[in-house]
């Protein structure tokens, strides 16, 4: 069986590890975006998750030459109507500063009673080849927003996502708890799904022919 090579739209180490795994099928080469040195850089300007994946992964197909994959996530927050949703990683202004979102989202919602502080992260992933999207997978997990911060694990606004069935933070769960649960574990294994009929039809072409590098 020849080896397909696909390219993740990630450069961060840790989430291509987790999504490579999260995916690992046989006869598939995960790679990470530094395997594509031209690859260019994505304004996330969609006003949906969707779009922002299917945007990510287009350029990404077009630059590598072969099929690559995308992924968008936030957190959406029923009393703010769906914000910070794809503003989610800005929403208290400088990108990825999780400490200053926690803070602005418990401001946001001071006062306002647990019964109305449900909330849910929402992840899609995006396969597209050069020219076409192959398809989008999606994943939303519930819970409410927390009082105050707890719990170590994970990033991003986890310490103050509350999950009733274990009366934990996703910040208080383990890795391997919160990928059966979260958002992106169940994206992850539509998308994986997709991916093995995909294969098995043929549908894949083989991707980027650099030797490996990452
Ligand atoms: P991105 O998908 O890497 O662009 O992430 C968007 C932002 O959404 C992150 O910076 C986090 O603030 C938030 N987010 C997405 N998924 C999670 C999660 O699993 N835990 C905590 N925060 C998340």
């Amino acid at each position: 069986m020849p080896t397909i090579r696909i390219v993740l739209a990630t450069r961060n180490t840790h989430k291509f590890r987790e999504l490579a795994a999260l995916l690992r099928l046989p006869g598939v080469q995960w790679r990470s975006l530094n395997a594509v040195p031209h690859a260019p850089e994505v304004r996330e300007s969609g006003r949906t998750f969707e779009a922002n994946a299917i945007k990510k992964a287009r350029a990404l197909a077009d630059a590598a030459g072969g099929p690559a994959l995308a992924d968008d996530s936030g957190l959406e927050v029923d009393a703010l109507g769906g914000a910070p949703g794809v503003r989610s990683a800005r929403y208290a202004g400088r990108h990825g500063d999780d400490l200053a979102n926690n803070a602005k989202l418990l401001r946001a919602l001071r006062g306002v009673p647990r019964s109305k502080r449900g909330a849910q992260y929402r992840c899609v992933l995006a396969l597209a080849v050069p020219g076409r999207v192959l398809g989008a997978a999606h994943g939303v997990w519930r819970g409410r927003i927390a009082e105050s911060p707890a719990g170590a694990s994970g990033f991003g606004y986890d310490p103050i996502f509350f999950v009733p069935r274990f009366c934990k933070t996703a910040g208080q769960l383990s890795a391997s708890v919160k990928n059966r649960l979260s958002h992106r574990g169940q994206a992850a294994r539509r998308m994986h799904r997709l991916l093995a009929r995909l294969l098995k039809a043929g549908k894949l072409p083989q991707g980027i022919q650099q030797p490996p590098q990452a």
